[in-house]
């Protein structure tokens, strides 16, 4: 994310349009940049921010809008990048949960300037850590090119470092594992899908909760399979429900990340280079007004999203022993047993 924000470029102050449900690592690089973080709200069905909410967001200011496929269920890229191109706008999607996804029979990491995917050992696929970039502009590949290697033009008849960058090269035996690591990413995101599918056809009919709202035209890859939980419909709310769940020996994370981004002290409390806030200092008011009734999609999200773990090796044993436990707690704990 860093190497693709330096590729954009901003000038300090400058605004990216993101969401604050997402990973920090997602956030921090565009502070590193010099550029302020502007949150779009999310869908509360999807969690993913849309034309819609990015558009409020925007501003004269607006350097570069980072699309975030949460979950691995694709944004809705061909109303988003309709509106990105009509103001002029880059796109940087992230897509560190959707490997193999695709909207409308294309794949994430292609509809915007630039894709960046996650090798973290969470993710699809993983080489211990590090990540990768895609583009199809060779301006924006030859700055990513250079901002990985401090700037130094290597090849060049005079190379010098021409601007500030790092050194973020992989190394070779992370790029090895991470090359054989990708011919496994088909069968990976196969299975997952097909896990996914037995998971929603075994649970679609509950009351109380709603599997995985997916458009006709995504293919979500199943980073995480989540389900909606009416919360005031459970003994004890989501966490509850949760609690139930893993009484029964299955793992959940009810929240997700517990509180949007903007909660966090490097934002809320602007912590930044010493004490100087920077690039807060720099910020419009309304780029750094965090309050919650300008969220109500994010905060409805997370207060209904229920995270459940999912592998390319569950069996349908595995998932046959998930659905039961699931049917077995939500009977239990839910009110008023229709
Ligand atoms: C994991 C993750 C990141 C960060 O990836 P790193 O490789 O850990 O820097 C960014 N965005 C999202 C959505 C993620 O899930």
């Amino acid at each position: 994310m860093h190497t693709a924000l330096a590729a954009v470029d901003p000038e300090p102050g400058d605004e990216v349009v993101t969401t604050a449900i997402t990973d920090m690592g997602a956030i921090t690089p565009i502070l590193y940049q010099a550029a302020v973080p502007v949150f779009a709200d999310v869908d509360p069905l999807t969690y993913n921010v849309t034309a819609r909410t990015i558009e409020e967001a925007l501003s004269p200011r607006t350097k570069a809008i980072v699309v975030t496929h949460l979950f691995g269920n694709p944004c809705r890229m061909g109303e988003i990048m309709d509106l990105a191109r009509a103001r002029r706008i880059p796109v940087i999607e992230d897509c560190a949960q959707a490997f193999g996804a695709e909207w409308n029979g294309r794949k994430v990491g292609v509809w915007g300037d630039i894709g960046c995917f996650s090798l973290q050992q969470g993710k699809h696929i993983t080489a211990g850590e590090g990540g990768l970039v895609t583009t199809n502009d060779p301006e924006l590949a030859r700055r990513m090119y250079l901002f990985i290697n401090k700037a130094w033009g290597y090849g060049d008849r005079n190379p010098d470092h021409y601007f500030l960058a790092l050194n973020y090269r992989m190394n070779e035996l992370t790029g090895a594992v991470a090359v054989a690591q990708l011919a496994k990413l088909g069968e990976f995101v196969e299975r997952r899908v097909k896990a996914a599918a037995q998971l929603t056809a075994g649970l679609n009919d509950l009351p109380g909760i709603s599997t995985p709202a997916v458009d006709r035209r995504a293919k979500h890859t199943y980073w995480k399979y989540c389900l909606r939980v009416e919360g005031d419909r459970f003994e004890g709310g989501l966490e509850g429900l949760a609690r139930g769940l893993r009484e029964r020996d299955i793992l959940c994370a009810p929240r997700y990340i517990q509180k949007p981004a903007f909660e966090c002290q490097v934002l809320s409390q602007q912590r930044t280079f010493g004490n100087s806030r920077f690039p807060f200092t720099l910020a419009r008011p309304e780029a750094v007004d965090y309050r919650r009734e300008r969220f109500p999609g994010t905060y409805e999200a997370l207060a209904s999203v229920l995270v459940l773990p999912l592998n390319e090796k569950y069996t349908d044993q595995h998932v046959a022993y998930v659905v039961d436990a699931i049917r077995d707690a939500v009977q239990q704990l839910l009110r008023d047993k229709p």
